[in-house]
């Protein structure tokens, strides 16, 4: 408690599927920190709700970013969301073809009755955990099932949706019951609209990105550099691919290894440590001076330090350097998801897209030439297109959700409706496993059992996917009877 009232909690929830969603849950957690601060600063301001400008007491509130695929959901779900970064590097087609075939409501839904029972209960325990009074999804699979664990728990707080998709808007985003949405792009709002989202509840505030962006850079470009130990009179070619290292990357490097331009490259693989591995073990034959990152914590300080960025078409690595004034060089986009963010990209004039290596090289000469017209334009167009403080323009809506201090918190005598909602599923459940036939305990299992001297594990223990099947369609069968 505070002198204005009840600590408010507002949950964000993410996965690390790419870097994005954690980059632009950070960014938001960031900028509310930076407002939250500059209250404390301004006494005078205290007080006023940042949604109508006077009123009730502003709360104090704390933010917590939760995995939820890494944190509540168990096997197959989890372990097939991890493949995200091998899918995305090392089978891109296979990606884009699940992502096509399940961007229609329909598809969706069903993709998503499957999905459900592995996440469901885990993230029930989680909120029911942590009682937070705004959550925020800041990624398109966890929308819908934020939604029915609230409609499970018998709770009602409000959802807001952060989209982080520039483009190529999933379907999976827009879910009924959702109070609210930030959308990045004029396309993501009528997507949005086209969905039957109302209008009232879609906001177009931008892309999410470190507030560091929105502040002018406090060093000159050759300072940047001379910080990241790179040579500050020599331009840099910035290389990304999101946070997998991923979308041409490793093209792109080898393309690079052999041209000789006046510059440096600075190449940044991400999690992608078998890159960067090899990458330092061919440093030598790069024409260039060449520098080799992993996971950089400091991206800001690169793009400031850089003269062009060279990267897949990741929307937040698009919108940083959008926000840098860089221009920008598509080497690739991840099937389905990213395309669209060529066209963005092309349309508003901001860069060139080079899927092959004479196009990279062809594109890098364009663009190297400081005094170049091209360059002139291209930054021209960024500064226009840019919206840097975007992260304090959702931080302000999320904070207008944030129930006022003193008003009464939703999970106040919660437990006791909980409790009444719960016993009709779980007898249902018991009713089902009594009627199941037993399993038979895989060999594995039980030579392992024989080999500690224990009894082979307990039927209940083996709960695979055939069984799951085999549960829900019982249960379906049981409700149909109502039981
Ligand atoms: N990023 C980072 N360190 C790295 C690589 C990437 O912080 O070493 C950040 C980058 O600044 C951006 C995000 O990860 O905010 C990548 O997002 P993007 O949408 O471009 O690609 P994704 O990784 O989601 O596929």
């Amino acid at each position: 408690m505070t002198g204005t009232g009840r600590t408010r909690t507002i949950l964000f929830l993410i996965a690390d599927t790419g870097a994005g969603h954690r980059s632009a849950a950070n960014a938001i957690v960031r900028a509310m920190a930076e407002l939250k601060q500059q209250r404390r600063q301004a006494p005078a301001a205290r007080g006023r709700h940042p949604a109508t400008g006077a009123g009730d007491a502003h709360p104090a509130y704390n933010m917590v970013i939760v995995d939820a695929f890494e944190e509540c959901s168990h096997f197959p779900l989890r372990n097939g969301v991890f493949l995200y970064g091998p899918a995305i590097k090392y089978s891109p087609r296979l990606y884009g073809r699940i992502y096509r075939a399940t961007n229609s409501t329909q598809r969706f839904e069903a993709a998503r009755r499957i999905c459900q029972p592995f996440l469901r209960q885990g993230l029930r325990r989680l909120i029911e955990r942590i009682q937070p009074d705004v959550i925020v999804s800041v990624h398109p699979l966890l929308n819908h099932i934020t939604l029915q664990v609230l409609n499970d728990i018998g709770i009602r707080i409000p959802v807001l949706t952060v989209v982080t998709d520039l483009v190529s808007i999933h379907c999976a985003w827009f879910a009924r019951g959702v109070d609210a949405y930030s959308v990045p792009t004029e396309t993501a709002r009528q997507l949005a609209l086209g969905a039957g989202v109302a209008g009232k509840r879609v906001r177009l505030l931008g892309m999410p990105i470190d507030p560091k962006f929105a502040r002018a850079p406090e060093y000159t470009r050759e300072q940047f550099r001379a910080e990241l130990g790179l040579d500050p009179t020599l331009p840099v070619i910035l290389l990304v691919g999101g946070g997998e290292g991923a979308g041409g990357l490793r093209l792109a490097a080898e393309t690079l290894k052999y041209v000789d331009l006046p510059a440096q490259l600075a190449i940044i693989t991400g999690r992608n440590q078998r890159l960067r591995a090899d990458l330092q073990r061919e440093l030598g034959e790069f024409a260039m001076p060449t520098h080799v990152f992993g996971f950089v914590k400091n991206m800001p300080t690169f793009m400031r330090a850089a003269d062009v960025v060279v990267t897949k078409a990741g929307p937040g690595t698009i919108c940083e350097a959008l926000a840098c004034d860089l221009p920008i060089i598509l080497t690739g986009a991840v099937p389905g998801q990213e395309e669209g963010n060529i066209d963005y990209v092309l349309d508003n004039e901001v860069g060139l897209y080079a899927p092959t290596p004479d196009d990279l090289i062809a594109a890098l000469d364009r663009l190297i030439e400081p005094s170049g017209s091209e360059l002139a334009w291209f930054r021209e167009n960024a500064c226009r297109l840019s919206h840097a403080q975007a992260s304090f323009d959702i931080a302000r809506l999320i904070l207008s959700y944030v129930p006022a201090g003193k008003a009464p918190s939703v999970w106040g005598g919660w437990s006791k409706r909980a409790h009444a909602r719960r016993p009709r599923v779980t007898v249902l459940r018991h009713v089902v496993a009594a009627r199941m036939p037993p399993l038979p305990v895989p060999i594995g299992a039980r030579l392992r059992a024989r080999r500690m001297g224990r009894h082979a594990p307990n039927r209940s223990y083996v709960f695979g996917l055939a069984r799951m099947a085999e549960v829900r369609r019982l249960l379906r069968r049981e409700r149909d009877a109502q039981i």
